[in-house]
């Protein structure tokens, strides 16, 4: 069934609900939603003359536009390949021509950038520019009934954020996302209709996809003024909308936390956080907990399998009494329903209880493969199972803990040694605010441990502070045999830490 039909019941169920705000102000309600989504698919299929299975791509911020392009692609039967607003022109241009999209659209932030991929790209038929009067034109004809779609129809092309290499484009049915959609009901949360998201991270990425449950209960979807994240702003629409939900990067969850003065707000209205997409360390979900009390939910997911492989629920987060709750909560949780998770050894099979091996998914949020790469798709989807590239360990009670990507993994004098393990000792340190562990090669051991670290302003941290808390925690040949300090760690748009930044820094 296509995703169009959860705007159209929605609306249909209360025409008059707030759908879509800009700060504070309502500026549409379901009913206008789905009416202006319905009027647009038909100027795209009447107008651009576009056709079912065209591919329409989002080159924006977040806006109130956002969700109505993607409603109005799904409803005219394309599907749509929202791009992660901050990339280079030149990969904007790669993405575009490896994906044949069809119609772009861009905001006036990225328009200058775009203009001339139009050579680049030449299945590109149209370049929308958002706001423009031939975006607006593409209203003025009359709704059109919602087109068909299969359940395999590919209803999102989800470009992986390409930390290394190039990235490639993870095919999303409408299935894959109905799939992801249930199981937020199931493990992360419940959504009430007076409820709302806040689109404080990409809507191109996760809080993108979670417009979709919140959409399938008639929610608002509120956009910051200021179109990303801005703490301080996320603190005022907290104050204003009750029922708020925020998917953040972790990065963003620990700069929230840290705003003077958020001990003494009321956060009465805010509901949940639920923050993924990249490590959060176990002392900054303590320091969250305390701040924000049982708010928050962990989703562990990836472009492949939607937001959906596994969540450490809101119960989990809280269970303090349980002998193991340590352990948990550097844990990404159990398998969400409807995915089956296994951990494999080199040869595919399961690993035992405890051991460290390659995490692999099955279940209808997994993607049908990437967008025209065979080869990628061979690798990844093996007998029916995503292999995702991430390595970890299950507990006898289902909780997957996360080690790091193999990539990240570092080999030292023939030991094996997790990056994440040494960061989780760092970040003890009182002046430590981030740190990133990664192997430099080392004529003698192959690689030694390198830490990078930020150190809290105006906190001196001395490194055989660093040295002794280690020897305090971990065996000693994982320790770092060398620190560098700087005052912010690379990241990419969705917060996640650029370890190939970082190791070409010790070239
Ligand atoms: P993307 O496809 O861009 O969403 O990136 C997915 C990757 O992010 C996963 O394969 C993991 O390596 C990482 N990731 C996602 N969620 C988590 C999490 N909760 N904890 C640690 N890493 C995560």
């Amino acid at each position: 069934m296509n995703l169009a039909q959860l705007l159209i019941e929605s609306a249909e169920r209360r025409p008059d609900a707030p759908a879509l705000a800009a700060g504070t102000d309502v500026v549409a309600s379901y009913g206008e939603h789905a009416s202006r989504s319905a009027r647009l698919a038909a100027g795209l299929r009447t107008e651009l003359g576009l056709r079912h299975g065209d591919i329409v791509a989002l080159a924006m911020g977040n806006c109130t536009s956002y969700s109505e392009i993607l409603f109005a692609a799904w409803h005219a039967g394309c599907a749509v390949l929202p791009m992660n607003a901050r990339l280079h022109p030149r990969e904007f241009a790669w993405i575009l021509e490896n994906a044949g999209a069809a119609a772009l659209f861009v905001d006036s932030a990225l328009a200058d950038d775009l203009a001339a991929i139009g050579d680049e790209a030449p299945a590109l038929r149209h370049s929308i520019h958002c706001g423009s009067a031939s975006h607006r034109s593409l209203f003025e004809g009359p709704e059109m009934l919602p087109e068909e779609a299969g359940a395999d129809d590919l209803a999102w092309l989800f470009y992986t954020s390409g930390t290394t290499g190039r990235p490639k484009g993870a095919m999303l049915s409408h299935r894959n996302l109905r799939a992801m959609t249930a199981a937020y009901f199931a493990n992360v949360d419940g959504i009430g209709p007076d409820d709302c998201i806040i689109h404080a991270a990409p809507m191109s990425h996760g809080s993108g996809l979670y417009l979709l449950p919140h959409v399938a209960r008639g929610a608002c979807q509120v956009i910051p003024e200021s179109g990303g994240f801005d703490p301080e702003e996320c603190l005022v629409l907290i104050g204003h909308w009750p029922g708020a939900t925020f998917f953040l990067a972790p990065t963003m969850l620990t700069r929230l936390i840290r705003v003077p003065g958020i001990e003494r707000l009321d956060l009465g209205n805010l509901k949940t956080i639920v923050y993924g997409g990249a490590p959060m360390y176990r002392e900054d979900v303590l320091r969250a907990l305390g701040i924000l009390g049982p708010r928050l939910v962990q989703i562990y997911g990836q472009g492949e399998a939607p937001m959906t492989i596994t969540a450490l629920s809101r119960e989990d987060h809280v269970n303090d009494g349980h002998p193991r709750h340590d352990a948990r909560l550097s844990s990404v949780g159990r398998a969400q329903a409807g995915v089956e998770v296994r951990v494999v050894d080199e040869r595919g099979s399961d690993a035992s209880t405890g051991e460290i091996g390659e995490v692999a998914v099955r279940g209808e949020v997994v993607m049908g493969g990437y967008f025209r790469n065979a080869e990628a798709t061979a690798d990844s989807l093996r007998d029916g199972w995503l292999h995702t590239g991430d390595m970890g360990a299950l507990d006898e009670d289902g909780f997957l803990t996360l080690k790091d990507r193999s990539k990240d993994l570092i080999i030292s004098g023939g030991s094996n040694i997790y990056p994440r393990e040494v960061e989780e000792v760092l970040l003890r340190h009182d002046g430590v605010l981030e740190a990133s562990v990664v192997g430099e090669r080392h004529a003698d051991w192959g690689e030694r441990v390198v830490a990078f670290i930020v150190p809290k302003p105006e906190s001196p941290v001395r490194e055989a502070e660093l040295d002794q808390l280690c020897l305090d925690h971990i065996a000693r040949f994982k320790r770092p045999r060398a620190y560098r300090f700087l005052t912010e760690l690379p990241k990419n748009n969705y917060g996640k830490i650029l370890k190939t930044e970082l190791r070409a820094l010790l070239d």
